[in-house]
């Protein structure tokens, strides 16, 4: 900070070119400073205030055993209420944490006494039940037996909205917004870890429509991505919330069921079969068409179950029911 005014003036104080006489009222001057530097000191918290909110920043300082806690004013702004009504304390802002968050919260501060640093991003309910994204980012200063936190508080919910977005994105098929393939596979590893480790029981169904070509050919490639997005319409509304419809790619498509075993997931495949053969759709030129699709089952069994055989085996029962004359479910051999 430049300036003079909250410097105290030694020349102005003695006397300046008066020097050796007392000035007329040496405690007035005095006063004059302090309330120089009084308004100098509201300044620099008007101006800190105003840097706080553009960066959406709060300051907070906790006293751990004391329970006890300092808000700045953004910090307020923050968390959406008032400071003439709200008084800040550790268990009042813990109420205001996102229930699901509580525990990651309590973990950093717990962490912040070992390693100096409270780092954690959650997330608040207001009072007005808006849900808000923070970053909270504090320094572990002990005073005495005193357990100080002095910390930062960032808005992050557009930042949080975001990467949501984003994280959605990359797990999404363009055309059908089904998951994609990499999504699919990282769920089913995930679920072969979980298979493995505690003995949960997967499925995979997946499916192939059949003469696509001929679609195409007939009613036009337009007609052809009209029926994949119908499909992927019927999936997202029929199956459960758990499993994992994705579109594999082209017209090939893949359901994860987890916690269903081989005989219950032959009867999600049949009931799609179904409704897909149930569905009529109509051309550019108005014509009425309906498709069909060949599904291949197989569900995680034995001990050396691996992601490339479960699916290897999926796509030959796939493949059979091409053979077989298509529009029809194949599986596992129970006991295979
Ligand atoms: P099959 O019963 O043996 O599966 O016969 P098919 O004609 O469906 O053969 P295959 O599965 O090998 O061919 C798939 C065809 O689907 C090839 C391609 O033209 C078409 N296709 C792939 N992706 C898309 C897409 O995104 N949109 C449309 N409209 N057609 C697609
Ligand atoms: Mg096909
Ligand atoms: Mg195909």
């Amino acid at each position: 900070m430049k300036g003079s005014q909250g410097r105290i003036d030694h020349e102005r104080l003695s006397g300046g070119a008066h020097a050796g006489r007392l000035p007329a009222d040496p405690c007035g001057a005095i006063r004059n400073e302090l309330e120089q530097a009084r308004e100098e000191i509201r300044r620099l918290q008007r101006t800190l205030n105003r840097i706080q909110q553009i960066a959406r920043l709060g300051y907070w300082k906790a006293s751990l055993k004391e329970n006890e806690l300092f808000w700045s004013e953004t910090t307020y702004d923050i968390f959406g209420v008032d400071p003439g009504t709200f008084t800040p304390s550790i268990r009042g802002f813990k109420a205001m944490v996102h229930p699901e968050d509580l525990e990651s919260v309590e973990a950093s501060m717990w962490r912040a006494q070992e390693t100096g640093t409270h780092d954690v991003e959650h997330r608040i309910i207001r009072p007005d039940g808006e849900i808000r994204w923070v970053h909270e980012l504090a320094d572990y200063v002990p005073e005495g037996d005193e357990q100080i936190l002095i910390g930062t508080v960032r808005d992050i919910t557009e930042q949080k909205k975001l990467e949501l977005r984003l994280r959605q994105l990359s797990r999404t098929d363009e055309l059908t917004t089904l998951y994609n393939r990499r999504y699919f596979m990282q769920r089913l590893l995930q679920e072969l870890a979980r298979y493995r480790r505690y003995g949960r029981h997967a499925s995979v169904v997946l499916f192939d429509f059949d003469h696509f070509k001929r679609i195409n050919d007939t009613h036009g490639h337009p007609a052809g991505d009209q029926v994949l997005l119908n499909v992927g319409k019927l999936l997202r509304e029929k199956l459960r919330t758990n499993d994992i419809p994705a579109r594999l790619g082209g017209e090939e498509f893949a359901l994860l069921l987890p916690e269903t075993s081989l005989e219950e997931a032959v009867g999600v495949a049949e009931k799609v079969r179904q409704l897909v053969q149930e569905q009529a759709f109509t051309s550019e030129e108005g014509h009425r068409f309906g498709v069909t699709i060949t599904c291949g089952v197989s569900a995680f069994h034995g001990t050396e179950e691996t992601v490339e055989a479960i699916l290897h085996r999926a796509d030959q029962n796939l493949y059979e029911g091409k053979r077989a004359g298509r529009n029809r479910v194949v599986a596992d051999e129970p006991g295979r």
